[in-house]
């Protein structure tokens, strides 16, 4: 099913997960923990799950065929993650047609982070709304793209960042996923922009139980975002108990998603960092 058809608003909130393929896999034990965590999470019926893609795409192969396993095997709605920052548009059109002929039909279209050696970076695309509009032009599938409640890391300011989400919808995105956020008001806030700067399309809120300080530590290391000071308190608190930062990254985080449930959004997304159990004890308890 499309991402037109998955985001009406009687299926609303809508819930998806994301899950990253291992970096390395020789004997395939890593990929069957994968889809055997994935699959214990089928019992909440997911829209969708998504599946990452490495900024430089070398994964391609061992990737298409995790995906065709989610989909086939597990049968579950897959939308694989596509980023084109190194990617010529050879590239582009041998994973679109690999994806087509396994029955693929959604997208999240990505530019990728800039790497620190930037070799072939920028070949033929720049930004991740020439990717939309190239994959829209090219086929059939259902795009979606990312937007940020707390601005891009590279962005000046909020309202150049919305500008330039824009610029992906305008190019043929159907759907946008957060980044992760732990404030739900500015989530509201952000949403409140986009229909102010006339973005009408569904936008699925991006949530993450924190379940250790090491993922929260790497997380700020690598995104702009704001934790507040209760949930850091927390953190801090708990320090040397990791069980008890576990307890407390759910609580907050299931606390986070009956709100957003409340207040009707129209998705839910949660990055499971690969692991079914934070996100079932939310789902259990709601
Ligand atoms: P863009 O939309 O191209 O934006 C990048 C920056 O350029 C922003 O600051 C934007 O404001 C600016 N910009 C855009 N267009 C213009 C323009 N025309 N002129 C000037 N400035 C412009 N990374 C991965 O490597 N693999 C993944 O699988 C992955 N999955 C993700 C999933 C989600 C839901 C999210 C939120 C992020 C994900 N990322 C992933 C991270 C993402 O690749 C990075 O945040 C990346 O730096 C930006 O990608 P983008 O698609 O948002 O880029």
């Amino acid at each position: 099913m499309k991402l037109r058809e998955i985001y009406k608003e009687e299926n609303s909130p809508v819930i998806s997960f994301e899950f990253f393929p291992p970096k390395d896999d020789t004997d395939g034990t890593k990929t069957a923990a994968l889809l055997s965590e994935i699959s214990l999470l089928k019992k909440y019926n997911p829209a969708l799950v998504s599946l990452t893609h490495g900024a430089g795409g070398s994964d391609t192969n061992r990737g298409i065929e995790i995906i065709r396993q989610i989909h086939t095997n597990l049968n579950i709605n897959v939308m694989p993650h596509f980023t084109c920052i190194r990617s010529t548009i050879q590239e582009v059109d041998e994973r679109l047609d690999l994806l087509n002929n396994i029955g693929i039909e959604n997208i999240l279209a990505l530019r990728g982070d800039i790497p620190q050696d930037k070799n072939f970076c920028f070949q033929d695309f720049r930004y991740a709304s020439e990717l939309v509009g190239y994959i829209k032009n090219k086929s059939d599938f259902s795009i979606a793209v990312a937007g940020y409640p707390d601005g891009h890391i590279e962005s000046p300011d909020l309202k150049t960042d919305i500008e330039n989400l824009k610029r992906k919808v305008d190019a043929g995105a159907d759907v946008i996923y957060t980044q992760l956020f732990f404030e739900n008001n500015k989530f509201y806030n952000f949403k409140e922009k986009l229909q102010n700067a006339g973005i009408t399309i569904p936008v699925a809120a991006g949530i993450m139980p924190v379940v250790s300080t090491k993922q929260i530590n790497k997380i700020l290391s690598d995104i702009k975002v704001k934790i507040p000071q209760k949930l850091l308190e927390k953190i801090e608190k708990f320090e040397n108990n990791p069980d008890d930062i576990k307890k407390a990254g759910i609580e907050f985080a299931a606390a986070q998603y009956a709100d957003l449930t409340a207040q009707k959004v129209d998705g839910i997304h949660f990055y499971t960092l690969n692991k079914s159990d934070a996100v079932s004890k939310i789902l259990d308890n709601n």
